[in-house]
């Protein structure tokens, strides 16, 4: 196979390893450049995604034939996609762009980090969904207040709400909900603001988990919810155990906010980008189909 062909067809590369990771045969390896898997083998029933910058573009719709592929991907196999984002950002970017043939019985929304879960019946419907008290709420609220005097955040030009409700995660956003994409890019290109941020919260709310989220953010969740957590209670509801279970995530990498599937045990595959999820699940779809 010539060069050419190879930077063409990425995935031809990777099919082999992937069949092995996917059906469960043969020895484990990891692939040269491109996407890097983690692995153990067994037949997997359950892909899951990251959302942003895995499926799609940050806060943007999934493309036309990443749906495509989704809707090929649950005639095999059961689908879940998880995500720091709320219910209605799965609805606009994921859910509404999928083929209307779809398998959506087979497909497991997991908004808020896994705090949240949503499945098909005839319509899309929660779950289950763990949300902070009203208590929790107005405490969290008024540090996110003091801590942006604190830091000398207040006097800057915001681009609509600062503070999401997302019901079990409170997001702080620096520059507003709302802010363009430029404007997030230039405002804390160091991490510093962020970082300031994130230290005078956690001290101002002892008990609570307070991680940086996107350029621009805060995430704000009680104790022990990471993506981990997430995957434990699907594999709760679903009956599937994670040895059952394949993840593909662009931030698996220590800090990343997918490390802690990895961490968990679950077989990964490492992304760069959009693209890069295409070529694994073309491969992944090329090993489980009959
Ligand atoms: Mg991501």
């Amino acid at each position: 196979m010539g060069r050419r062909r190879l930077q063409r067809e990425p995935w031809r590369i990777l099919q082999k390893d992937f069949c092995s990771l996917v059906r469960g045969a043969g020895k484990p390896r990891r692939a040269r450049g491109g996407c890097a898997f983690s692995g153990k083998f067994h037949m997997k029933r359950l892909v899951a995604f990251d959302l942003d910058g895995t499926l799609a573009e940050s806060k943007q719709a999934i493309s036309g034939s990443t749906g495509a592929l989704l809707g090929k991907l649950l005639e095999f196999a059961c689908v879940a996609v998880i995500s720091g984002g709320d219910w209605p950002q799965f609805e606009t970017q994921l859910v509404s762009q999928l083929p209307s043939s779809a398998a959506f019985d087979r497909l497991f929304i997991l908004p808020t980090t896994g705090t949240k879960l949503y499945r098909f019946a005839g319509a899309w419907q929660p779950v289950f969904a763990e949300v902070f008290s009203q208590e929790e709420r107005i405490r969290i609220r008024q540090a996110i207040v003091a801590a942006v005097v604190e830091c000398e955040l207040h006097d800057q030009r915001t681009w609509g709400e600062q503070v999401e409700d997302r019901g079990s995660q409170i997001t702080f956003s620096g520059l507003g909900q709302q802010a363009p994409l430029e404007a997030k890019k230039a405002w804390d290109p160091d991490f510093a603001k962020r970082k300031r941020m994130q230290a005078t919260l956690r001290r101002m709310l002892p008990g609570l988990s307070v991680n940086v989220g996107g350029s621009t953010s805060i995430d704000i969740t009680r104790e022990g919810i990471d993506k981990a957590y997430g995957m434990r209670k699907l594999a709760e509801h679903s009956g599937i155990p994670f040895a059952a279970m394949l993840f593909l995530g662009d931030a698996i990498f220590p800090g990343g906010n997918d490390y802690s599937v990895f961490e968990a045990g679950i077989d990964t595959i490492a992304v760069r980008d959009v693209g890069e999820t295409r070529t694994a699940m073309l491969a992944i779809i090329a090993c489980l189909q009959p």
